[in-house]
């Protein structure tokens, strides 16, 4: 199902969806079957999970009202899934071929048991520290040794790899394609890991050059179709203001300054922005407020991390790698959306 088809389906409150999949509302932190009664959210809060367990597993709640854990799915695969996650979030090893039940998390939420399990722990992390306020005790709660490791999960369970390619992507597989959008042309490159550079521009054989010089080291050819047509579909219908949630994954390299500072972009949510103060307060640094305006001006991934989201403390709308009016025209799309 398309997210389109999903949006109606709750428009509708059509009760035939109900275990087929669940929304997620960001502004209350609940989640709820389709048909389910409450007052139905704007599109630009919604996220949508499979099963419940996949929004459990991004910290937000069952609705009280429709109960939507309880809701029977069709799929055996989803049901084969979500008995593993009840399994693991009792601390056991969940019943059946293991083999067949990595299988079925790939193909449901897109991560091995393993990754569900850090995950789950990453969420009760979370939820610890916005009760608690304080760092040890919530560390000391949700099992963790030390908050290295924290740091290093979050960004894993966030979708953003550390790149597996060194500077210039000595021997690795770049493919690309240059589309036209509402911001101009717009280039899309990837490797088999995730979306390593989006950049914006007039002139389609410029961007590709400087794409190619980049990457001087990596095989860079252009590919219609393949997995980049979702990625690429994903942001023009973001640019249309449809996709609020751009959470494609990434394969770029990063200090380690660069990573938290762009991980902590991408928590901005769409419609909202900052100030360079508050992004270097927020990833624990505040005096850091120069090294944040350099970390959005070198963005690699233009809209899937939202640099165009920071702005000055007067509220001025100052530069942007892709260009000033590019910015501002983002920032109005994202208002009006
Ligand atoms: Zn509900």
């Amino acid at each position: 199902m398309s997210p389109t088809e999903r949006w109606q389906a709750v428009m509708a409150r059509d009760r035939r969806f109900d275990g087929a999949f669940v929304y997620a509302v960001r502004s209350t932190g609940i989640y709820c079957r389709p048909s389910c009664a409450s007052r139905r959210p704007r599109r630009t809060q919604v996220t949508f999970f499979p099963i419940p367990e996949a929004a459990e597993r991004e910290g937000f709640r069952a609705c009280r009202r429709c109960h939507p854990a309880d809701a029977n799915g069709r799929d055996p695969l989803g049901a084969l899934v979500r008995e593993a996650c009840r399994a693991i979030d009792a601390g056991a090893t969940p019943p059946g071929d293991s083999r067949k039940v990595a299988r079925a998390f790939k193909r449901i939420l897109g991560i091995t048991p393993r990754a569900y399990a850090e995950a789950r722990r990453v969420a009760r992390f979370k939820q610890e520290l916005k009760r608690r306020k304080q760092v040890s005790p919530a560390l000391y709660e949700a099992g963790y040794g030390s908050t290295s490791r924290v740091y290093e999960r979050t960004h894993e369970q966030l979708g953003m790899t550390p790149a597996t390619y060194a500077r210039g992507g000595t021997g690795v597989e770049v493919v690309f394609v240059t589309v036209p959008s509402a911001l101009g042309r717009l280039l899309v490159a990837a490797t088999d890991r995730g979306v390593c550079r989006v950049m914006l521009g007039d002139d389609a054989a410029k961007l590709e050059a400087d794409l190619r010089a980049e990457f001087d080291a990596a095989h860079v050819r252009e590919e219609k179709g393949g997995k980049l047509e979702g990625y690429v579909a994903a942001i023009l219908s973001y640019l249309e203001g449809t996709e609020p949630h751009l959470d494609l994954p990434l394969d770029i390299r990063a200090t380690a300054f660069q990573r938290r500072v762009w991980q902590e972009l991408r928590h901005i949510p769409f419609g909202e922005t900052r100030t360079y103060a508050e992004v270097a307060k927020a990833i624990g640094q505040p005096q850091a407020t120069r090294a944040v305006a350099r970390a959005c001006a070198t963005n690699p991934a233009a809209l899937v991390i939202p640099c165009h989201r920071v702005v000055r403390a007067d509220g001025k709308v100052d530069g942007y790698r892709w260009g000033l009016e590019r910015k501002k025209t983002l920032l109005e799309m994202e208002k009006n959306a």
